[in-house]
């Protein structure tokens, strides 16, 4: 599958579960809001389509391969392009901005751009396989950036290797969460995604690993996003099974969402030895809060990790759109939004066929 390939067209069936939607919606404090009243406040930025890894769940090796055609450089959106972008998006009431890809520590001078965003008032956050971190933390953290968090899909060695597909061993990874730590870059967050029947026996003993650590371990529900994974429903461990596996040992409790919108659930172990999180996108949707928006690596602006297409506001950056223009064009893409994929995937159980969907390592998790 090359670049261009990743789009398909919308299917009947979710434009049918769609309600029907009237003029844009007309906040009445001037804030900008979508048509279900959901603010925007959360920025995911792509900045590369790249990865070192091939996680089975996300770039499958037979899919990700030698002839896969990944983005020209020049397709790439520029670090001062995503400022811009950036800077726009906190005008209208973005908070927080997450760097993702890809792998974003193999984009070429990635701290130049934590450096310029780093001056906007928003809490600057990057997502990472942890693989680049013990060279980078440092400098990442002398540029500005706020936290990381680290995807790790179990302790044991073998089935690291297996789930990252390249033989990249757990010990890399967990001296990047150290460094990182080590130079502030904290509360740190680690993401293992479940695969039933691929690394569920790795729940306990990365529960075990992070308690006390100060660290967040969070579980993330296998999601349908992309057309490579071959995702199916059996593979998805409940985050209602994940909080009773570890329950059975270390005794939880659910505790109160930081914000509104949070994604992850929050439970604490009841003897003191911290917090972890359960992402439920498949069991328990959270449409209803969410207030996330991605820009692609090549200017794409996507309101849902599951739309059938973007919009280009890289076309208009080369044009030489003023900010007012795309700001405008910002606005309305969002005033427009309706996206509630979850919630009806949830109804539904599974895809329709034929159906389409933008890969997670373009779109940035
Ligand atoms: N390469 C970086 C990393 O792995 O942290 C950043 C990009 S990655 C696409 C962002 C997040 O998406 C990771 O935490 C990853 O585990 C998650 N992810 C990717 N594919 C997923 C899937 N099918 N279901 C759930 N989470 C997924
Ligand atoms: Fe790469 Fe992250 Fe996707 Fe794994 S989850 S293949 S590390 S982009
Ligand atoms: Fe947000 Fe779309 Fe995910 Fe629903 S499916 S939570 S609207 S990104």
């Amino acid at each position: 599958m090359n670049a261009s390939a990743r789009i398909i067209p919308i299917t009947s069936e979710l434009k049918a579960a769609a309600p029907a939607t009237g003029a844009l919606a007309a906040p009445l404090d001037g804030s900008l809001v979508d048509l279900r009243q959901r603010r925007v406040r959360d920025l995911r930025i792509s900045v590369t389509d790249r990865c070192n890894f091939r996680c089975v769940y996300c770039m499958p090796k037979e899919v990700f391969d030698h002839d896969y055609a990944f983005l020209p450089r020049t397709d790439l959106l520029s670090f001062e392009e995503i400022v811009r972008i950036a800077r726009i998006f906190v005008d209208q009431g973005v908070e927080k901005i997450r760097i993702t890809g890809g792998e974003p520590l193999l984009r070429r001078h990635i701290e130049n751009l934590i450096e310029q965003l780093a001056k906007l008032p928003v809490e600057l956050t990057l997502t990472t396989n942890g693989s680049l971190l013990v060279k980078k933390a440092r400098a990442l953290r002398d540029a500005g950036l706020d936290r990381v968090t680290v995807s790790l899909d179990g302790l044991d060695d073998a089935v690291f290797r297996r789930m990252n597909d390249v033989d990249y061993p757990v010990s890399d990874v967990l001296d990047g969460i150290a460094a990182a730590a080590a130079v502030g870059l904290a509360p740190i967050k680690v993401n293992c995604v479940v695969k039933r029947g691929s690394n569920d026996d790795q729940i306990l003993p990365l529960a075990r690993h992070f308690r006390n650590s100060g660290h967040i371990l969070r579980f993330i529900e296998f999601m349908d996003v992309g057309a490579s994974n071959g995702w199916r429903m059996d593979e998805v461990l409940p985050s209602a099974d994940v909080i009773a596996c570890i329950h059975a040992e270390f005794p939880l409790q659910a505790i109160d969402a930081n914000y509104h919108g949070e994604v992850a659930g929050r439970w604490r172990y009841l003897d003191g030895g911290g917090e972890i999180g359960v992402i439920s996108s498949v069991t328990q949707a959270f449409c209803s809060s969410c207030t996330r928006i991605r820009l692609s690596t090549e200017g794409q602006l996507y309101t849902c990790l599951f739309a059938q297409g973007g919009h280009d506001l890289r076309a208009l950056l080369r044009e030489g759109g003023d900010d007012e223009k795309l700001q405008r064009l910002i606005a309305n893409v969002w005033r427009g939004r309706d996206d509630r994929y979850s919630e009806i995937r949830s109804a539904a159980t599974a895809l329709p066929q034929g159906s389409s969907k933008i890969e997670m390592s373009y779109i940035g998790g």
